[in-house]
């Protein structure tokens, strides 16, 4: 359902991608993982086709998301950390807006379901910009849930809930990926996210540090106590001393005869 093949990505000088590979089958829910920095986001928005990669492939069910870029957005829901909404239009009018563009069926009783499921149902006449930060999450989290995406791109999507909203986010993951649409979920919060997850992705200054189901991680590990410190082991290991010998491009000269990573 998703493939990324030799993802780069460059801001000037900046690696913020280097020349990652992996794949997701329909069904998938994978943990987007890594420290400030190491790209997750970046990842992200080239797959959602907002940016273009600088080198590499990638694809939603089959298109290319350079080259088909209309056809992969109809198949897939982006929802970014700091979801931008439109500060005059209400709750509900959000909701209309996508259910027009995506020529969604019957959308004022998924509009209302997925209201009433979020607790925003007393909201759907508020405009946005009365909403809280929680709130504001939830609403695009809604939109990006309306027109049934085959992949969801979910970046940070805890941060701001309360935890039944967290409850209820993951709960509608499980079963959205029942149904065989394919979840990519960043987040810090390993712990809070790691029982719904099939797969994990750890990235490290722009590169794949592991891959693979939490049993393979927790595994490359043993000495781990829970698959929150077999993480932390995976990270560690790529401190920033490690990143500039393999990568030289991270670190810039001080012109004191010392070198610090720009890019961590
Ligand atoms: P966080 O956990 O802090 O959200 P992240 O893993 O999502 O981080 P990215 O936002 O993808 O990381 O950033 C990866 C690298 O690219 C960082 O070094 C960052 O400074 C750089 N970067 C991100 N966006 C831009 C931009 N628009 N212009 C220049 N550099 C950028």
């Amino acid at each position: 359902m998703l493939q990324v093949h030799e993802l780069q990505k460059l801001y000037g000088s900046t690696l913020a991608v280097d020349r990652i590979s992996f794949s997701l089958d329909a069904g998938k829910i994978c943990a987007l993982v890594g420290p400030n920095g190491a790209g997750k986001t970046t990842t992200m928005r080239c797959l959602a086709g907002l940016i273009a990669p600088t080198a590499g492939e990638l694809w939603v069910g089959g298109l290319n998301v350079g080259k088909q870029s209309l056809a992969v957005r109809r198949r897939l829901a982006y929802v970014p950390d700091e979801p931008p909404l439109f500060d005059d239009l209400t709750v509900g009018q959000h909701l209309d807006l996508i259910a027009g563009l995506y020529d969604v069926v019957d959308s004022r009783s998924k509009s209302d379901e997925l209201l009433a499921k979020f607790g925003l149902a007393s909201k759907v006449n508020d405009l946005a910009n009365s909403l809280s930060r929680g709130m504001r999450q939830k609403l695009a989290i809604c939109c990006g849930y309306l027109f049934d995406p085959k992949v969801l791109l979910l970046d940070e999507p805890l941060t701001g809930l309360d935890p039944p909203s967290i409850r209820c986010l993951l709960e509608s993951i499980e079963e959205l990926a029942g149904r065989g649409v394919t979840i990519i979920l960043s987040s810090h919060l390993l712990a809070m996210i790691e029982h719904v997850c099939t797969d994990f992705l750890v990235m490290q200054c722009g590169r794949v540090e592991f891959f693979g189901t939490g049993a393979e991680l927790r595994g490359r590990f043993p000495q781990s106590q829970s698959l929150e410190d077999a993480y932390f082991a995976a990270t560690s290991q790529f401190t920033p001393a490690a990143a500039v010998a393999v990568c030289p491009e991270l670190a810039i000269d001080t012109g004191v005869g010392n070198s610090h990573v720009v890019t961590m």
